[in-house]
């Protein structure tokens, strides 16, 4: 957020939920007004997009600024969206705000709801009007199907992205839909399985290092790609050739997966060529890999083909668990039954000279899952006392392919 009108050019696309209602919020860049700036034609194309993909939407105006002409223009291109249109005027903790707010029924819209985006005043109030006109069951969907799932699939050049992406697109039974992505030059698919919906993400990304450049540039190149789309994602496919088998190149992808916060899962792809090759050389094969790729001891790994179709159907499948997983919370009663058991036989080791003790644990935190361990005394695990907590949370209650953080405070006097 910055003061500079004009410095959100990007859609941004959010998934959020009140009172039980998930939807998914779109900000779309000043696609009004003037502007300078040269890509201003292309925030406008993507605007219009999420305009007209939008159930409701929802107006900001500057209760400070009072009903100006711009809001007229805007209004003129509001009224020929036909779904229904919130007018929120914003500021209003401004006394030059006070009273001004009557002035915007002038629009023609309701309701008029006067907010304070920065201190949250009157936001509720919004929502409720929101998800009240939210189509109750879009295609017939439930409310529990329309939870997305953001997937980054990633790798180097040629492993086999896109040939999964298109596997998975076209049978997989899915309904594809390219979307605009949340920044300007990527694309989204979505793709529809069971009950869920996946939003692959950046899939321009996947084509794209291969073309514009050479060797060691691709290189650089797919890790860039893979970053940013990580960022947008919930779960990342690491895509490998299982005839290379795991580079450095993938470890670099799958530790910033794990600063990322975001679930991992790897589908060594290409694995009709190793065919015929037997189960202890197929434990060997993942052994192997996940000694190369440290960040990944946790990452479920999946022998595919994407060229065949074997086993593609379980990477969706995986991606819905690594979610769910990532998304967990454990009742705290459970979660300090777990710290009674494993510092019964696995006290942490103390530093000092005092005796160190978790005294109980509480969850933090989804997405990932982030938990804070509260000890007597002011004091940091060692390293592997916390891959030690880390592991046993992961195993105890399946937290599968994604990242665990753990921190430890003293518990207040
Ligand atoms: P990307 O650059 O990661 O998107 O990779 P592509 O999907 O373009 O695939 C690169 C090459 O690998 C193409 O020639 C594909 O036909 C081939 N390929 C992809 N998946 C498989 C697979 O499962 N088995 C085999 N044998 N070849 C594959």
């Amino acid at each position: 957020v910055t003061p500079v009108a004009g410095t959100t050019r990007d859609v941004n696309s959010l998934p959020a939920e009140w009172q039980g209602t998930p939807f998914r919020l779109v900000d779309t860049g000043g696609m009004f007004g003037a502007s300078e700036d040269p890509l201003h034609e292309l925030v406008i194309q993507h605007g219009r997009r999420a305009l007209k993909e939008a159930d409701v939407l929802v107006f900001v105006v500057d209760g400070r600024e009072g009903l100006v002409s711009g809001d007229e223009e805007i209004s003129a291109a509001l009224r020929t969206a036909s779904v229904p249109v919130v007018v929120a005027v914003n500021k209003t903790d401004d006394r030059r705000a006070r009273g001004r707010a009557l002035e915007f029924y002038k629009l023609g819209f309701e309701p008029v709801v006067e907010v304070a985006a920065e201190h949250g005043d009157g936001v509720g109030d919004l929502l409720d009007e929101i998800t009240a006109r939210i189509p109750a069951h879009r295609d017939g969907a439930t409310a529990d199907e329309q939870q997305e799932t953001a997937v980054a699939i990633v790798g180097r050049p040629n492993v086999g992205k896109s040939s999964l992406l298109n596997k998975l697109a076209h049978e997989e039974r899915s309904i594809v839909s390219e979307m605009p992505g949340t920044t300007r030059d990527s694309v989204d698919a979505v793709l529809k399985w069971h009950k869920r919906k996946f939003r692959i993400v950046d899939t321009a990304g996947i084509r794209r290092p291969g073309r514009v450049a050479r060797s060691g540039q691709v290189e650089a190149v797919s890790v860039l790609v893979a970053r940013r789309a990580i960022e947008k994602a919930d779960v990342a496919v690491l895509v490998i050739d299982s005839v290379e088998g795991g580079t450095d190149q993938d470890a670099t992808i799958a530790g910033e997966a794990e600063k990322a916060g975001c679930g991992i899962v790897v589908a060594a792809n290409k694995w009709d060529l190793m065919k015929g090759r037997g189960t202890v050389f197929s434990k060997e094969f993942d052994d192997k890999l996940r000694q190369g790729l440290k960040f990944l001891d946790y990452a479920p790994v999946l022998h595919i083909s994407a060229a065949t179709g074997e086993r593609t159907g379980k990477v969706l499948e995986t991606i819905d668990k690594i979610a769910e997983a990532r998304m967990r919370r454990i009742p705290t009663s459970e979660l300090n039954r777990f710290v009674a058991a494993v510092t019964a036989v696995h006290p942490p080791a103390s530093p000092g000279r005092r005796e160190v003790r978790i005294l109980y644990a509480a969850q933090i935190g989804v997405a990932p899952p982030t938990f804070v361990f509260f000890t007597n005394v002011a004091t940091e695990f060692h390293f592997s006392y916390q891959r030690f907590l880390v592991n046993r949370l992961r195993e105890s209650f399946g937290l599968i392919g994604t990242p665990i953080r753990i921190h430890v405070r003293r518990r207040e006097r």
